[in-house]
């Protein structure tokens, strides 16, 4: 079976590829025209392959957010093969209506990055695209569907604010963000998300909670009237964690039956119509004057 599924993990991810709980073979970095990616692993499981990429290195935390090379490993992705990918992410919660150890599958975002490359199309202005829906409304429905069916705890929305990181977020920008609208804070999914788009792949993220969001007290959050113990918010992040492998297994049969409601794959279909971008989009990144560019999309 193609693999047509990529997912991007954090450090906790990439913990479970070494220690087994995921059967992968190594393809390393993928050399792009944007740098070479982190590298891509090949996983296998009962409903299908797919590909996975550890953010932050495999050693360790090699690169913090600001320094991962997006492009390059969207990029990547895509040219493996990837039609759709799904973010594992790590997040605090902004907003106490949300628990530890619980799913959000987020439908959309507040950027306050402040030093990421958010385009692939750095001096030839491609990149005026809606961002609505923001995340792909496909995957996000087979993301809910699978998540339902291990009986998970999760929520099927969420506004995730990207911060720029590594720092944590101080107690006044916690208020802030609350006060815009945000609901989730994590250092992930900008410019991954406006990347996809522009290589028409589909986009999704699992969101978990790991703890809630600096507000400046050392007070203990409490839960259904008691104060939560910190070994069981401990126990409960690594339980989120853990399901990870089972849950993508599930994910990837969920998908493989789910009918597609997107338009993900034509996202750049006006710039392909008028001839300013050819049909094969490893085109797009071919070093060539911006007539022949035009000469090229035109059938
Ligand atoms: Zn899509």
């Amino acid at each position: 079976m193609a693999v047509t599924l990529a997912c991007i993990g954090g450090r906790d991810a990439y913990n479970l590829l070494q220690n087994g709980a995921l059967v992968a073979e190594r393809l390393g970095p993928q050399t792009t025209p944007f740098g070479d990616s982190q590298p891509i692993y090949r996983c296998e499981s009962r409903f299908g392959g797919f590909f996975f990429l550890s953010r932050h290195g495999e050693t360790g935390y090699e690169r913090t957010p600001s320094f991962v090379n997006y492009r390059a490993n969207i990029y990547a992705l895509k040219d493996l093969g990837a039609r759709a990918i799904v973010s594992w992410s790590e997040t605090r919660a902004i907003s106490h209506n949300f628990k530890i150890g619980q799913y959000v599958i987020v439908d959309d975002l507040l950027d306050e990055t402040v030093s990421r490359p958010q385009t692939f199309f750095e001096h030839r202005g491609f990149g005026h695209l809606r961002q609505w829906p923001v995340f792909c409304p496909s995957l996000r429905k087979a993301l809910i569907q699978a998540l339902g069916e291990e009986k998970c705890e999760f929520a099927s929305r969420g506004v995730y604010v990207c911060v720029e990181g590594p720092r944590h977020e101080t107690p006044a920008e916690t208020r802030k963000y609350a006060i815009t609208g945000g609901e989730l804070l994590g250092q992930a999914l900008v410019p991954e998300v406006f990347l996809a788009k522009e290589l028409q792949t589909c986009y999704a993220s699992v969101c978990y909670i790991a703890r809630y969001a600096e507000d400046g007290t050392n007070y203990r959050p409490f839960e259904d009237g008691r104060v939560l113990p910190e070994e069981v918010e401990g126990q409960r992040a690594t339980a989120a964690v853990e399901r990870m492998p089972r849950l993508l297994e599930r994910f990837c049969d969920v998908l493989s039956h789910t009918p597609g409601i997107c338009k993900c794959d034509s996202t750049m279909t006006p710039y392909v119509l008028e001839g300013q971008l050819g049909r094969d989009w490893r085109t797009w990144f071919q070093q060539s004057p911006p007539g022949e560019q035009a000469r090229k999309g035109r059938p």
